[in-house]
């Protein structure tokens, strides 16, 4: 994955995605709407749900501002706006939206997007990382002890869910300020599915 340094600058006259091609009617760097003749683009087939907002991809998000961006996209590509556009733009529109709402549900969250910048899929890969052997004998111990004192899974997953996003905090954190990377997420997001 790219850190966050990578993300390439926003051309000064886009709206919408960093990642800018020609507009595909006046050939001036275009985001999903260009700003010059109103064209929208065509959306690449895997949409980057931080390049869609014109975001870096880091963990700690401003949800307001995904907010503020995700509410401007979403007035530039609604269909009351394709009016008087073509068929080409209409249809565009419509694919946007599906790839715009899809990339919000995923930035909002955490979790999803912890798994995203850690392999590039909001979801666990089938074949995970493999946990150690200590940690499975311990969960195999909570549930020895669950049936002894119902409850008390419960209330240790709670403590280790705690310390797990701990961990995650502090592993972005460092990635974030360039001095870490993020081999270690995956496991931690793998024992946190366990204990959620
Ligand atoms: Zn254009």
């Amino acid at each position: 994955m790219s850190t966050p340094a990578d993300s390439a600058p926003a051309a000064p006259n886009v709206k919408g995605p960093r990642t800018t091609r020609p507009c595909r009617t006046c050939h001036e760097p275009a985001g999903v709407v260009c700003v010059g003749c109103g064209a929208v683009q065509a959306p690449p087939v895997v949409i980057d749900p931080y390049a869609v907002f014109g975001l870096s991809p880091v963990w700690h998000l401003d949800l307001l501002d995904l907010e503020a961006r995700y509410r401007e996209l979403a007035r530039l590509i609604h269909p009351d706006r394709q009016g008087g556009k073509s068929a080409a733009d209409r249809m565009y529109a419509l694919q946007w939206t599906a790839g715009v709402n899809e990339a919000r549900r995923l930035l909002k969250d955490e979790v999803k997007r912890a798994w995203y910048l850690a392999t590039g899929s909001p979801v666990p890969k089938e074949k995970g990382v493999t946990l150690s052997p200590e940690f499975l004998a311990e969960m195999f111990e909570w549930r020895e002890e669950e049936e002894e004192s119902p409850g008390s899974r419960a209330a240790r997953a709670a403590v280790r869910a705690t310390e797990i996003r701990a961990e995650l905090e502090a592993m972005f954190s460092a990635w974030e300020a360039g001095s870490g990377d993020l081999s270690g997420v995956e496991e931690a997001l793998s024992r946190l599915r366990y204990v959620s």
